[in-house]
């Protein structure tokens, strides 16, 4: 029981699923009854606590805890004075833990690198935070982590990193170099988000919101590598000299997520479907016709148009499917005035060949052709020249001229 009262029992597990885990640093002495780390700042000094600290990380090098795996910084409350200690460019040979910790008072990890990677879950930042050349040489993992203020990245994640389901309440600005996979999931942004991440590995930015007065800024990314299935914040991101993947044929810009779907792979987990790349492209569509950037706006339209017809063929509305294929078909889901164009003037072609090998003169054959769009005489006695080319050419050409004027309309309007 005596030694028992003696250490800070403070609960560290950030996890509500998992059996509590008690602190066993020593109790520093205040009224909290809790260790130097764990009690709150009212009862101790900054320089209290950096020297303590001090003392703890040379504890995990050469010390009893050098037998654990980790730096284990879990729900400490940092002070509000930093010292400059984390500033002076420290190297962390071990994992650091920093879930749950509290940091009151804005917070530098400038120069800091951590060697093995580091955990922030559950972190709450209240001030400004700033990782300026800092160096993640394994994973760095934000979960569920609270940014209040300023937050600043400048850094190299050698490991991947996630972001999932971080709040940004205020802006963010994110740039660097990566290897390996980055994941954005679930978290929110409410002012501005800048991005500029050059590297290597899949960026996962599914789900990700700008609220209120939050939008997102995107620069310099090769977004062949970006995934943004119900992604909200896509309808008012500016991208900034960025990378779209293209169809191989058409060079139609389109997104990642489409081409995970063309690979066929729809039972690995990850891949999208249809109906998702349908939002995606909508999403994508509004945003460009409103900052009034029709070539990508026109892409994205086609794109959403092509998987809504996957997705009905899927889901068996064949009839709906036909139509849709036929009206890309005729005009490039009314992107295109050249395509409609093109069919009437071959089917003004195909069928002044027909009246023409009916035994009319060449010039005959073209005035047929020609009445044959715009009269509705139709005579039965001639047989198929006389009724069925002319239905025939009614039927479709009426379609063409509308799409070729729908196509036209849009040209203008824009
Ligand atoms: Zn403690």
């Amino acid at each position: 029981m005596g030694k028992e009262k003696r250490i800070c029992g403070y609960d560290k597990n950030v996890n509500d699923w998992r059996e509590e885990e008690l602190c066993e640093e020593r109790k520093h002495g205040g009224p909290s009854g809790l260790c130097i780390f764990h009690a709150p700042n009212e009862e101790k000094t900054a320089e209290e606590f950096w020297t303590a600290f001090k003392k703890y990380l040379t504890r995990n090098e050469k010390g009893d805890l050098i037998e654990k795996d980790k730096i284990d910084c879990r729900c400490f409350e940092f002070p509000e004075d930093e010292e400059g200690f984390l500033t002076s460019g420290i190297r962390f040979p071990k994992t650091v833990d920093l879930s749950g910790a509290y940091f009151p008072k804005e917070i530098d990890f400038d120069g800091v690198n951590f060697e093995k990677g580091a955990y922030f879950k559950k972190t709450y930042f209240v001030g400004d935070v700033r990782f300026l050349s800092t160096h993640f040489g394994q994973n760095a993992a934000f979960y569920d982590v609270y940014f209040e203020a300023w937050a600043e990245f400048d850094v190299g994640f050698m490991g991947g990193a996630s972001f999932l389901r971080c709040t940004f309440n205020g802006p963010l600005r994110l740039k660097g170099h990566y290897e390996g996979d980055l994941t954005f999931d679930g978290t929110t942004i409410y002012d501005e988000g800048y991005i500029r991440l050059e590297g290597n590995g899949e960026i996962s930015f599914q789900q990700v919101r700008t609220l209120e007065t939050g939008y997102l800024i995107i620069v310099n990314a090769n977004l062949a590598d970006w995934s943004f299935v119900n992604t909200p914040g896509l309808t008012n991101a500016l991208f900034i000299n960025v990378t779209w993947p293209t169809t191989s044929i058409s060079r139609r810009k389109v997104v990642l997520d489409e081409k995970k779907i063309k690979k066929r792979k729809r039972e690995i987990l990850g891949v999208p479907s249809y109906e998702e790349v349908v939002n995606i492209y909508r999403r994508l569509r509004r945003n460009f016709e409103d900052r009034l950037a029709y070539g990508e706006a026109g892409d994205f339209h086609i794109g959403e148009m092509i998987m809504y017809r996957k997705d009905l063929f899927i889901k068996k509305k064949f009839l709906r499917w036909i139509f849709s294929w036929l009206y890309n078909l005729f005009s490039r889901y009314g992107e295109s005035i050249w395509l409609p164009l093109a069919w009437l003037i071959g089917l003004f072609a195909a069928a002044g060949y027909f009246y023409w090998i009916s035994a009319q003169s060449f010039n005959d054959a073209l005035r047929s052709s020609f009445l044959g769009f715009v009269t509705l005489k139709i005579n039965l006695s001639e047989g198929l020249t006389g009724w069925l080319i002319p239905s025939l050419q009614r039927i479709i050409g009426i379609p063409l001229i509308t799409l070729f004027i729908l196509a036209l309309r849009r040209a203008f309007r824009r």
